[in-house]
């Protein structure tokens, strides 16, 4: 072997960088280290909340990954000893290592907004850290319990966070739901910002598709949410404004996950800060961060970026295992999908590439689906939530099979 690379965290950018290893330096020793046995993926998660699909069709297996020879090690790891290059598992165990590959995504600020705490995730769900499916599956019994005339409520949080689009996707996908099965029910979208991922295209789908139903209140408007109510459900603003909702789905401020901020691999944003080459956290050396802990500054807090990224880090480590440099610097693409309505998608595509400290969005590339009324762009709508499927299939096939 040429040496043991230990991978924390087996989502997108943990499980793609076990892959990639196995795949491309087949003389590395890879284990990951993951406490769940199946990953339910956050993506599509919006659409089972339309009940558009199944926890089943959003689950993967590490199956592949083991066929592969990656040794999977079901646990937590509860602590990094950098000096040692040792991580300890919550079983006792301890894991000695060459390279450590950190892609554990996010932990929730609980608390950040007053009263939203574990238990009151609870009865307002986040459904952004899915786990095995409880949050997103506690928020699809809540709207199905909905009376029609309710009031579904969101409290979205400023930037940074995991997926730029996903909580407008949400509003999207749960007022799909509504239309067909509640129609008399209404949406508020309270937001921590004045402006948001694809909102043009957003608000035309709003507009023409669920006339009405939604109404978003940005940050100017009182939009922030500082004060929940569990038991009344009660989302209260800045101003002191109380929303009374009947089902709430908070999504909280977030951080890098827990076993960054305990390994002192964050800084004072709660992010990881990494050279942007190699994704070698600057705190500590032998240590590769990617994914939505890391600060990736412009680059979106994606399963597209988590994916892409990780393998230039394992390849980076795999170099320096094997002393040779560093790849040299990559083009980053991403692509996020959002499905709006029935055959309905648009999308956003950036196009990053390093800098001396971080990343920077390459000038004149990308954007977003032409806006239009929907007469005129329907097929384009339509192949966009086919080139979306699509993105699914193949992204969760790069890394879990
Ligand atoms: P994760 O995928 O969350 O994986 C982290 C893993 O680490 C988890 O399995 C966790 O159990 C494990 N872990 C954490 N701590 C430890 C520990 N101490 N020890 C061992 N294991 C640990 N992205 C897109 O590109 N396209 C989309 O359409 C899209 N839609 C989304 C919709 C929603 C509703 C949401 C919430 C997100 C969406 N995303 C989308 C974003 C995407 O889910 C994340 O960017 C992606 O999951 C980040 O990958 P990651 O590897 O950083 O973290």
């Amino acid at each position: 072997s040429t040496g043991r690379l230990v991978v924390i965290g087996g989502g997108f950018g943990g499980a793609s960088a076990a892959r990639y290893a196995r795949i491309a330096f087949p003389r590395l020793d890879v284990t990951l280290i993951e406490p769940k046995a199946t990953f339910v993926t956050c993506p599509y998660g919006n659409l089972l909340l339309a009940g558009e699909r199944t926890l089943p069709q959003i689950t993967h297996s590490y199956d592949g990954l083991k066929a592969r020879g990656v040794r999977v090690v079901q646990d937590w790891a509860d602590g990094i000893d950098a000096t040692a290059k040792t991580v300890r598992l919550r079983g006792g165990q301890t894991v000695p290592y060459d390279k450590l590959i950190l892609s554990p995504g996010i932990a929730i600020r609980w608390n950040a907004i007053e009263g939203y705490n574990e238990a009151a995730a609870e009865a307002l769900p986040h459904a952004w850290v899915p786990g095995a499916g409880e949050q997103t599956t506690l928020l699809r019994r809540q709207l199905e319990a909905l009376p029609d005339g309710g009031v579904v409520g969101f409290a979205i949080p400023p930037n940074p966070f995991r997926c730029p689009p996903g909580p407008y996707e949400r509003i999207s996908m749960v007022a799909s739901y509504l239309k067909k099965h509640k129609p008399r029910a209404k949406i508020i979208a309270l937001d921590a910002k004045d402006a948001f991922s694809k909102q043009g295209l957003f608000q035309d789908a709003w507009n023409e598709l669920y006339p009405g139903m939604i109404e978003w209140v940005p940050l100017n408007k009182d939009g922030r949410v500082t004060k929940v109510d569990a038991r009344e459900k009660v989302f209260e603003t800045e101003l002191g404004t109380r929303h009374k909702v009947d089902v709430g789905n908070v999504i909280p401020p977030q951080s890098a996950a827990k076993i960054a901020i305990d390994a002192g691999l964050t800084n004072e944003t709660g992010w990881v800060p990494v050279n942007p080459l190699t994704f070698e956290s600057v705190r500590a050396r032998d240590i590769h961060v990617f994914g939505d802990a890391n600060i990736g500054q412009v680059m979106p807090k994606s399963g597209y970026i988590a994916n892409s990224t990780s393998k230039v880090a394992v390849a980076a480590a795999a170099a320096a295992l094997e002393g040779r440099p560093a790849p040299g610097p990559t083009v980053y693409f991403n692509t996020c999908y959002s499905h709006v309505g029935d055959e309905y998608g648009i999308s956003v595509v950036g196009v990053f590439r390093p800098t001396e400290t971080g990343f920077a969005e390459t000038p004149n590339s990308g954007g977003v689906s032409p806006r239009g009324p929907l007469a005129q762009q329907r097929e384009q709508r339509r192949l966009e939530a086919l080139y979306a499927d699509a993105w699914y299939a193949s992204i969760t096939k790069d890394a879990f099979s």
